[in-house]
């Protein structure tokens, strides 16, 4: 058996050692046009940052190793040309050396990932215009980091803000645009507003809703001009818009591909062609939760579909269950986070479903050092099956948004978050876990328990009586225009004082004491319901 791998990076040194490891004699060419085999991507920003020291470490596994440990033909500077699947041949070019030649192959692997996109706007091939991918980026964007006082960072995902980030570390005044009107866009909107706050206390500009028109250069400096009007000097500019797969090869191969450019693959990774497999970031995937085509450039998924695609060269039983876009990104001092759908996506794919937030302490509120996190849970009200849910935070927030990945991985919903077992003692997390709050706020919507009204929704014109019922304190200190303020501990005793003629609405700091305030009121025969969330919540819609 000969197996040639095309990119020997996420996704196709997974494919080789996989392989490898199944067949002691198959011959595995690994083909990649960079300079080094199975780097880190995901370390870059932080290379550049200086926070990752030495380059040698984003060399995870060098090329030595690979040869050495997996008995792999590594060729690196070497580019695969073109493919023509009826002579099972691939046609390679040596960079160096400028010659070519063609390698034959019983089963090909395509794993050439993605390429960031670059905007067609005047100034954008400039020198100083910098984009993220291999090594050679990153030694570059280092170098004219040491020189640069002000930079600008084109787009607001999680590579464009992780690059905010080390810039700001290596003392770089930061200014970013974002054509959406929030930072990381695959989030809902209220979740990250927060994060918004955040980049702006660490000294980042952030023009939202605002695009780069025309990048000018002006002596040794680079002139932004943006939509708005406005424009911005900077040493260096890092675009971060997007990628877009590397799918050329496989184009001119006939083999298919979707909408969006990526390659078709059933659940095995075969394409159209049954001989050639495709993995990572070109290929188009069905997501997890609603089976919608979907392109999720992520480097777990890409690991795994490596991995797949060679079992199933070698016989196994495979199946790729799709890509549920689990996600997670650091910015400065907070965690963000997400898996299965977000709000946005339900609604753009016509999707009926249910939310709830919670903002928990991550670990015992007793205990020295609990922060606040938040929690958007997203279920079917139908029977309560979890589609989706973010997590934001400083701490906690990994663990949190891994164990909803693993229920939304196990179909599960959220009467199951309520019965969850997870580990407590009260430096790590509480005997009611964030996870469990969510599902019991959830579950109790579904059951009709807790009946609860979005921020959202407070401005759709009914006419409500708006019960705030923290203390005067907390009233005094911000409420929402119009609230009146009965605090829970006195609700009993003041009932004369609510209105039976419209709805009530309570809320309170996170939606705890609302939620008893509801009870209350139901039980007394009002028509009311609970702001999901609570003031933290409306803020942050504010
Ligand atoms: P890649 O890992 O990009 O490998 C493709 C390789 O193929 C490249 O090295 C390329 O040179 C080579 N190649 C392409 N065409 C050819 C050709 N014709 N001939 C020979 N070689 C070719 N994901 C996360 O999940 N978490 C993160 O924190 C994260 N951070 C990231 C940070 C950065 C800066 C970047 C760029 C990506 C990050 N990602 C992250 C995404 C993750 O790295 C990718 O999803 C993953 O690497 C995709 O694997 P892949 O094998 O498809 O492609």
């Amino acid at each position: 058996m000969k197996i040639v791998i095309v990119g020997a990076v996420a996704g196709g040194a997974s494919a080789a050692a996989r392989a490898r490891r199944l067949d002691e004699d198959a011959d595995i060419v690994l083909i990649e046009r960079g300079e080094a085999p199975s780097f880190a991507n995901c370390g870059l920003p932080y290379y550049v940052g200086g926070v990752i020291e030495t380059r040698d470490k984003l060399l995870v596994t060098p090329q030595q190793r690979l040869i050495d440990r997996y008995r792999l033909d590594v060729r690196t500077h070497t580019e695969a040309l073109r493919i023509d699947s009826q002579a099972k041949t691939v046609f390679l070019r040596d960079l160096q050396k400028g010659n070519e030649r063609s390698e034959s192959y019983d089963k090909l692997i395509l794993s050439p990932g993605a390429s960031p996109l670059r905007p067609p706007i005047p100034g954008v091939d400039l020198p100083q215009v910098y984009t993220l991918r291999d090594l050679g980026d990153a030694d570059r964007l280092s170098q004219a980091a040491s020189q640069a006082e002000q930079a600008v960072v084109i787009g607001a995902g999680f590579i464009g803000l992780e690059m905010t980030e080390n810039l700001v570390h290596r003392g770089i005044e930061t200014t970013v645009v974002e054509l959406a009107d929030q930072v990381l866009p695959p989030w809902d909107a209220e979740m990250v507003s927060s994060v918004t706050e955040h980049l702006r206390s660490k000294g980042v500009k952030l023009e939202l809703a605002d695009a780069a028109e025309s990048i000018v250069p002006v002596e040794n400096r680079l002139l932004i001009q943006l939509r708005s009007g406005k424009q911005l000097l900077a040493d260096l500019v890092v675009l971060s818009v997007g990628v877009r797969p590397e799918n050329k090869l496989a184009v001119e191969a006939g083999l298919e591909v979707g909408q969006r450019g990526g390659i078709k693959v059933n659940d095995q990774m075969q394409t159209s062609d049954p001989d050639i497999y495709a993995v990572g970031d070109v290929i188009e995937v069905q997501h997890f939760v609603d089976g919608a085509p979907v392109q999720i450039p992520l480097g777990g998924p890409a690991n795994r579909q490596g991995r797949l695609a060679a079992d199933h060269i070698f016989g196994r039983s495979t199946r790729f269950r799709g890509t549920q876009g689990t996600a997670i990104v650091g910015v400065f001092d907070m965690t963000v986070a997400m898996t299965g759908l977000s709000e946005k996506s339900l609604r753009a794919g016509g999707i009926a479903f249910e939310k709830i937030y919670v903002h928990p302490s991550h670990h015992a509120s007793y205990f020295p050092g609990a922060e606040q996190m938040s929690i958007k849970l997203l279920f079917a009200l139908q029977d309560g099956k979890i589609l989706g849910a973010q997590v934001v935070g400083r701490h906690g927030v990994d663990k949190r948004i891994d164990v909803f990945a693993v229920a939304i991985q196990a179909g599960m919903t959220v009467y199951d978050l309520e019965e969850m077992e997870l580990a407590y003692a009260p430096q790590y997390g509480s005997a009611k876990d964030p996870v469990n709050m969510a599902g019991f706020v959830a579950a109790g919507v579904i059951k009709g328990d807790q009946p609860i009204l979005h921020a959202s929704d407070l401005t759709d014109g009914s006419n409500r009586f708006l019960l705030d019922v923290r203390s005067p304190k907390e009233y005094s200190t911000g409420h929402i225009p119009g609230a009146v303020n009965i605090p829970v501990d006195e609700l009993r005793g003041r009932l004369s004082e609510i209105p039976r003629d419209c709805s009530v609405v309570t809320y309170c700091q996170v939606g705890q004491r609302g939620y008893l305030a509801t009870r209350v009121l139901a039980q007394k025969g009002y028509q009311v319901a609970n702001l999901s969330g609570g003031f933290t919540s409306y803020l942050a819609h504010a």
